[in-house]
């Protein structure tokens, strides 16, 4: 049997096991938030002609050398261009052309001078009228260069990268409507319990929901993969075999709960050992001791402990990364902050612990974590009210008040640093 590991150990091992799944294309809205599994490169020039940033009047910026309050320079509207429009006629000395936001300049002008500082002279502004102009432009102003985002041919998001909702914008702009990303892993998710019922049910003495299976499937889901919830499984060797044999058979990554230490009616450990490598039994760790790792039929089997908050615990600091790996992240830590404890903390065991807590900044600007009073990790409600974890690492000296713990935050991003 694997004897206890540290959290990095396992994490690193898990991480050895797996790799970036094939890579399918994804239309390009659905390409949020996913890891560009190739480079990627505009067909065109972005913006694709040099147009103008503000509705005004497009001018020779050298006529408007010597324009001043005292001495204006007056020129004749010849013209009119909307956005979508374009100008092919000539700019002679003496005009300008009235135009909008978005519309390309004309070959002959080099500036573009905005609206609410030209005075009509005649008319209304429009072509026909003529305008003054009581101050120099400089050359380019308003004006959006052709390529200033982007020359045609070049790369625009590098392999790796991952697309941010102003990025499926930049490459929408850029053509590219289909983007290479990894396969998301598709997970199974087995409770094993014999006293667990569907939440459908209102349990009958001797029972309780299977709330695990719901809160793997959505910490999966906002690891980036496919979760499938598959039938609760009974305490027999028998049946745990069965269902993590056939699950391996479909599934890139199998999730298990419940079942994991040493009782009695605690088959994960020897089911995996039966079917496959047995890797990792017991992590350094409080809550989530036991954390069962194998592998079985080429597929990684994590077998996670029954209590929510330690099968949480275990999802998020060694399971996430996996499937994160195989999805083309780089990134495995989440954020974290160093904050000063609301109050003395004991700690009487000498594994690494992991408090569910509350994470603020006190009056003066400094964080400060609240651990939840109620640290049992047979809780999900105390995570779904907490926004951190803090880490008491091991050994076994208690906290003061005030002293300064790491706090891991949740369901933010590993691409974030602070
Ligand atoms: P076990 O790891 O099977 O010994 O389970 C530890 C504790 O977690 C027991 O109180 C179980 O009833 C509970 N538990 C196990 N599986 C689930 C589940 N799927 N949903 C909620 N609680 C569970
Ligand atoms: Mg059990």
């Amino acid at each position: 049997m694997p004897e206890m590991i540290s959290l990095e150990e396992a994490r690193a091992l898990v991480l050895a096991h797996v790799s970036a799944l094939p890579v399918e294309t994804a239309p390009v809205l659905e390409a949020v938030g996913r890891v560009a599994a190739a480079d990627l490169s505009s067909d065109i020039d972005v913006s694709p002609f040099a147009h103008s940033a503000m509705d005004g009047f497009a001018v020779r910026a050298a006529e408007l050398a010597h324009a001043s309050a005292e001495a204006p320079v007056e020129l004749d509207v010849v013209a009119e261009i909307a956005a979508g429009d374009v100008f092919e006629g000539v700019i002679e000395a003496g005009q300008c052309v009235r135009i909008m936001t978005g519309a390309p300049l004309p070959e002959d002008a080099d500036a573009v001078v905005k609206y609410e500082i030209v005075d009509v002279v005649t008319g209304d502004g429009k072509p026909g009228s003529r305008v003054a102009f009581t101050a120099p432009a400089a050359e380019r102003s308003n004006v959006r260069d052709a390529g200033e985002e982007a020359k045609a041919g070049e790369v625009v998001v590098e392999q790796g990268e991952v697309i941010g909702s102003a990025g499926v914008g930049f490459l929408a702009s850029c053509g590219i409507v289909n983007v290479p990303v990894h396969r998301r892993p598709r997970v199974a998710v087995i409770a094993v319990g014999s006293e667990l019922v569907d939440p459908t049910e209102v349990p009958t003495r001797g029972k309780i929901r299977n709330s695990n299976s719901y809160a793997l499937a959505a910490c999966a889901q906002a690891a980036g993969a496919v979760p499938v919830i598959l039938p609760i499984v009974e305490d027999t060797q028998e049946a745990l075999a069965a269902a993590v044999s056939a699950a391996t058979e479909q599934y890139d990554f199998v999730v298990t709960s419940g079942g994991a230490s040493n009782g009695d009616f605690d088959f994960i450990k020897p089911v995996v050992e039966e079917l496959g490598e047995l890797l990792i039994t017991t992590v350094n760790m409080r809550p989530g001791k036991a954390q069962t790792f194998g592998i079985v039929n080429g597929t990684p089997v994590f077998g996670l402990p029954g209590n929510p908050a330690a099968a949480y615990v275990g999802f998020e600091m060694i399971i996430r990364p996996a499937l994160r790996k195989m999805q083309g992240y780089t990134h495995f830590e989440r954020p974290s902050v160093m904050a000063q404890l609301s109050r003395d903390v004991k700690k009487k065991d000498p594994r690494r612990i992991f408090l569910r807590g509350t994470l603020y900044k006190n009056d003066e600007g400094a964080y400060v974590v609240a651990p939840a009073k109620n640290q049992s990790s047979g809780l999900f409600g105390v995570i779904q009210r907490s926004n951190c974890m803090a880490i008491l690492p091991e050994g076994l000296e208690s906290r003061t008040a005030g002293s300064l713990v790491q706090c891991v935050l949740l369901d933010v991003n590993e691409e974030v640093s602070l």
